[in-house]
């Protein structure tokens, strides 16, 4: 077998474990290498031992499905324990019910199909529904409203990119049924005002969800290290349900959240049954149907292995490395910190220099930081694997900075370029317009992977006239992620 090559059909027979072993570990080498502390999103590191615990539940359960929860009592058992040391982690109340996701938009989205049905029931002229959210609010929400018919009412932030309660409240309509807060919001890590946000759904007898996916695994545990976290919970009146993810800094394996609800007769909304099928009567609380075992098995796993004091332990870490990431890169000329981060989520961004530069400059040296735009900056997600590698980092970014920060001639005139090519795009009709992105697009799914400077790709989008534009783009591209690539591989067996 050619490692290499592409396949596209079943192999008439099969290969031996070593053959595949052997394509995978090829296959994974131009993988991001979180192992080594150089990526900062999508991996959360908790130590070998952690990692281990997961890994041997996961693998005990890993055939095990909690499609049915009166099949395996065990898993049952697990799902409930689960549930209920997250809720109390969240609320003092035992009146909380809840279930297990998938992840943090599966909460998300069953927060939103929650909230439409409950409308439904109880205010059915409000069609369509709306859902008022910070503009920071994660993409999940979008995707519910554009899955389940609601219509989502985006307020820009403040200033500090927490969310503008009095925008809020100004945009509430007769149509409105939620509130949306985050604690924290992923793109500059700061909690919104949650009690606010909550007392003004109250006072308008409206839901109140609160997004913390990111945050509801590690916000009780800094608060009791003493760092300074303003109410978010369970706790706060008025609040309605709120998405914790256990995949994230619960350090549980991939495919574990949990969506919390004040009530059960709320919670009632979210679920399903059909009781006229020829295969019996099915049930199912969420939006999946078959669920892994093993994603319950080593949430429980790693829960009880690690209990209060060893979330306290990885919490410590994680706070004091981000303290000191944030320290270093506050005294790089030209470079600073949006907002005031809560905990370990944060932003970089600059009053002067081109982030989406500084990124590729950070690329070259080996670091993997996300892209973020309104304002440009680079984004980091810190776990215990990021320690040892704080003074690597900030020699890094400072020679990142003041490489971005270098007259380049030829740059220059790129980016004089982008801004003619900006106006130009600017006064094309939108015919044309898309036309030239068509071509950018096809340019950009021609040369498979994303290039290694992707700052003229976000400095073409930003240049797009037209949000449609960059959404088609962004829509070719993914179009391609999982076809195979052209005229390689056809017949490979
Ligand atoms: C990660 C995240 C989500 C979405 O969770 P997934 O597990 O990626 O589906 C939603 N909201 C916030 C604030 C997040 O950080």
């Amino acid at each position: 077998m050619n490692d290499t090559s592409f396949r596209t059909h079943l192999p008439p027979q099969g290969n031996p474990p070593e053959t595949l072993w052997e394509i995978m570990t090829e296959a994974r080498s131009q993988d991001a290498p979180w192992q080594a502390g150089r990526v900062f999103s999508l991996v959360f590191w908790a130590g070998d031992d952690v990692a281990a615990v997961a890994h041997e539940a996961y693998s005990r359960f890993f055939a095990e499905n909690a499609l049915n929860p009166s099949a395996f009592p065990s898993l049952r058992r697990f799902e409930t324990e689960v549930i209920s040391m997250t809720a109390h982690l969240l609320a003092d109340d035992d009146a909380v019910v809840g279930n297990m996701t998938s992840g943090g938009t599966e909460s998300i989205l069953m927060a939103m199909k929650t909230a439409r049905d409950w409308a439904r029931a109880q205010w059915p002229r409000r069609t369509p529904p709306e859902v008022v959210l910070p503009a920071t609010a994660h993409p999940a929400f979008a995707k519910a409203a554009h899955y389940f018919g609601l219509t989502l009412v985006p307020i820009p932030v403040q200033e500090d990119f927490r969310a503008d309660v009095a925008a809020m409240a100004a945009a509430i309509s007769p149509r409105t049924v939620m509130l949306v807060a985050s604690a924290p919001s992923y793109p500059q890590g700061v909690v919104d005002p949650v009690a606010e946000i909550a007392a003004l759904a109250q006072t308008h007898g409206l839901l109140c969800h609160v997004d913390a996916c990111v945050g509801g695994m590690m916000l009780p545990f800094i608060a009791r290290l003493g760092y300074p976290v303003p109410p978010f919970d369970f706790r706060v009146p008025g609040v309605t349900s709120l998405s914790v993810d256990l995949h994230k800094y619960g350090y549980a394996a991939k495919g574990a959240s949990v969506i919390l609800y004040r009530h059960a007769a709320l919670r009632r909304q979210q679920m399903f049954a059909s009781t006229d099928w020829s295969g019996g009567i099915y049930a199912s609380p969420t939006m999946t149907g078959t669920r892994p075992g093993g994603a319950i098995a080593a949430a429980w796993a790693v829960m009880n292995y690690l209990g209060e004091a060893g979330y306290l332990r990885l919490a410590r870490t994680v706070m004091e490395t981000t303290q000191q990431l944030q320290a270093g890169v506050t005294a790089i000329p030209g470079l600073q910190i949006l907002g005031k981060p809560t905990m370990s989520v944060f932003a970089i961004a600059s009053p002067r220099l081109d982030m989406y530069e500084v990124g590729d400059e950070m690329t070259l040296r080996g670091w993997h930081l996300d892209r973020q735009q309104a304002p440009p900056s680079l984004h980091l997600t810190i776990h215990a694997g990021h320690a040892p590698v704080v003074p690597a980092f900030l020699a890094d970014i400072a020679d990142a900075a003041a490489a971005a920060g270098r007259l380049r001639p030829r740059r220059l005139m790129w980016h004089l370029g982008q801004r003619g090519a900006a106006g130009l795009l600017r006064l094309l009709p939108p015919a044309l317009a898309s036309r030239l992105t068509e071509k950018a697009g096809a340019l950009l799914a021609s040369g498979g992977d994303l290039p290694q400077r992707s700052a003229p790709l976000y400095g073409m989008m930003g240049a797009l006239p037209h949000r449609q534009d960059v959404e088609a783009l962004v829509l070719d591209l993914l179009d391609g992620f999982t076809r195979p690539p052209r005229g390689k591989g056809a017949g490979k067996r």
